[in-house]
């Protein structure tokens, strides 16, 4: 594996594989890496001549209350880590180089953006698709990967690559969980042994609603107060929303059909955890990820 820090030498080998008529999956995180993140390399390797990972704590996407500075960081672990699961490029740029001065174009998210995390977390994702541009044209990939955990986030970035032509196809990976259902994630380690015990209460709402979806529920209101109730009475962490909507579009619905996506937030203490399940109501049997 080759560890890239700045861009010219990553153009440079990108450049290399081109010629060489490689195809290239790519698979952008921030790092602290864990089994989510390496699923995610593990669906490029099977589809791709070459694998290229990104770790780059993005500022832009940090608003000014969020945890930038105490987001978790480990960058030799997470070589290790990147190696063994495949990765033939780890690119590791740094905040000057991908940020070198102001802008002269701003990019500004105006749809998919205004529910779920995209209302609390104001510019959120005008900073996701400004880093992705950069390193979708910096990567070159022909596939790039994202976990379903981020469903607004895979939203997005569907609708950024389908309005700019972007020549990149994005592969949806179904979330990875711990064995109690909770989903994984960094930020999981910021959460209290107590908290870590409550957890997996999220992922069990979804899991209940589901069940009810297919046994006929209809009513979203009734799968937000059930979801919500149900969360409430079971974790001290505090419900920051329980929505539902058609998937990938986040419009709302009233009854439910067709694709639709139930998303969540929970805050607790030191950690904002995030859990949804997508169900296709179009086909005899549900799906859910
Ligand atoms: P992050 O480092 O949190 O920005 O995540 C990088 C990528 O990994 C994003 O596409 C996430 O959706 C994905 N990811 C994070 N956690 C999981 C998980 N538990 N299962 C699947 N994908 C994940």
């Amino acid at each position: 594996m080759k560890v890239i820090t700045e861009l010219k030498a990553l153009r440079e080998a990108i450049h290399h594989h081109k010629q060489s008529g490689c195809s290239i999956g790519f698979v952008p995180t921030m790092g602290f890496l864990h089994e989510g993140h390496l699923t995610l390399v593990k669906e490029a390797r099977k589809q791709n001549d070459i694998v290229v990972m990104s770790i780059f704590v993005n500022p832009l996407q940090f608003g000014p209350n969020e945890d930038f500075e105490r987001y978790p960081r480990d960058i030799e672990r997470d070589s290790i880590l990147a190696e063994n699961a495949g990765v033939d490029i780890l690119f590791i740029p740094v905040a000057e180089e991908m940020y070198p001065g102001t802008t002269s174009i701003k990019m500004n998210v105006t749809e998919r953006v205004n529910v779920l995390c995209g209302k609390k977390r104001e510019g959120h994702f005008d900073g996701v698709v400004t880093v992705l541009t950069k390193l979708f044209h910096l990567v070159q990939p022909d596939r790039a990967y994202f976990g379903l955990k981020d469903a607004q986030q895979i939203a997005v970035v569907e609708g950024l690559v389908q309005d700019y032509f972007f020549p990149v196809e994005i592969v949806r990976v179904p979330t990875v969980r711990e064995e109690d259902g909770l989903a994984k994630s960094s930020r999981n380690v910021y959460l209290s042994e107590k908290e870590r015990s409550e957890a997996p209460v999220l992922y069990e709402s979804l899991e209940k609603v589901k069940n009810k979806i297919e046994s006929g529920e209809t009513s979203g209101d009734s799968i937000i107060s059930e979801v919500t109730d149900f969360i409430h009475s079971r974790t001290s962490g505090q419900v920051e929303y329980v929505e539902v909507y058609s998937f990938p579009e986040l419009t709302p619905i009233d009854d439910l059909k067709g694709e639709i996506i139930i998303a969540l937030a929970v805050q607790y203490q030191k950690a904002r955890l995030i859990d949804n399940m997508i169900i296709s109501l179009n086909e005899e049997e549900n799906q859910h990820v």
